[in-house]
């Protein structure tokens, strides 16, 4: 893969960063994360209003407009080779030239690389449908920080992924502190029940993955919200299926051991997977 630091394209093994810089330090930094398929962006427009954002909210300023941005991102791509690729880009609170508490002194560093795309699941769990525990012991706390913000905080998620591990799970989804379903280690959640789809609404990342869930269940005329999905919603339903960046919509079919429904995936999962891949060759989605 290859990277942007500090003005330069470099082999992604050459980009480095001070263990002094508060991304590291203390979490202080937000990314987003698009991929390529076939040479071409996946809504990008979309990500790039996702990072902007964060950017404003956590009072963070790089020295390119969207599409300085853009373009860097096209020549990583272009640079590696990839025609498949997932590509970050990324801004740090930066390291303070005299370790000062004040986030003000701190120079904030934008960084940005193209690596092979890789898929939260791999092709068996793809066909057979991931199996997934529900991590109680981990809970999201309410709007501690703006869950709109992209960030790499991931220490409750982490937890989750050892809870599920440790239960013969192969992923985890975690819980808000109502207790009802949040989201997992780099995805959302939906789940299907007579013909509704259903996705939580607080406390979570809003994916693009999972608006473009959205997009595609308005094209074709099913009914889809964003509300509370308590635990017995999820246990219950018909079809569950996860969404994210690396990995597009993948399907769920085992929840804390037990089949989803017949334990097959569903024809509403099956359907929004065939579109979701169909629209990355559809100029309008770019
Ligand atoms: N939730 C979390 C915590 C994430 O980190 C991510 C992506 O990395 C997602 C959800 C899915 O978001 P998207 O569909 O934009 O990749």
């Amino acid at each position: 893969g290859i990277a942007f630091l500090d003005g330069q394209y470099l082999p992604m093994s050459q980009a480095k960063i001070s263990v002094l810089d508060w991304g590291f330090l203390h979490s202080d930094a937000t990314y987003d994360t698009v991929h390529v398929w076939n040479g071409s962006f996946f809504r990008l427009d979309l990500h790039l209003d996702r990072f902007f954002g964060g950017l404003e909210k956590l009072r963070m300023t790089i020295p390119f407009d969207r599409d300085g941005v853009s373009e860097i991102l096209h020549n990583c791509v272009a640079l590696s080779g990839h025609r498949a690729a997932y590509v970050e880009m990324l801004c740090t609170r930066g390291a303070s030239p005299t370790f000062s508490r004040d986030p003000r002194q701190a120079v904030n560093r934008f960084m940005a690389f193209a690596v092979p795309f890789g898929s939260v699941a791999n092709a068996e769990q793809l066909r057979r449908g991931l199996h997934v525990a529900i991590s109680d012991k981990v809970r999201i706390p309410p709007a501690s920080i703006d869950p709109a913000i992209k960030n790499y905080h991931w220490l409750d998620l982490v937890r989750g992924l050892y809870d599920a591990y440790d239960r013969g799970a192969e992923t985890a989804l975690i819980l808000d502190f109502n207790g009802n379903v949040a989201e997992g280690p780099g995805f959302n959640v939906f789940c299907v029940k007579d013909g509704r789809l259903s996705t939580p609404a607080i406390g979570v990342l809003p994916g693009i993955t999972r608006r473009t869930v959205f997009d595609l269940c308005a094209e074709e005329g099913f009914a889809a919200a964003a509300a509370d999905v308590s635990v017995a919603a999820l246990k219950g339903a018909d079809e569950v299926f996860i969404t994210s960046t690396a990995g597009g919509i993948m399907p769920v079919t085992v929840i804390d051991g037990v089949p989803v429904a017949d334990g097959k995936i569903g024809a509403i999962t099956s359907r929004l997977m065939a579109l979701y891949w169909q629209k990355h060759d559809d100029p309008a989605w770019a």
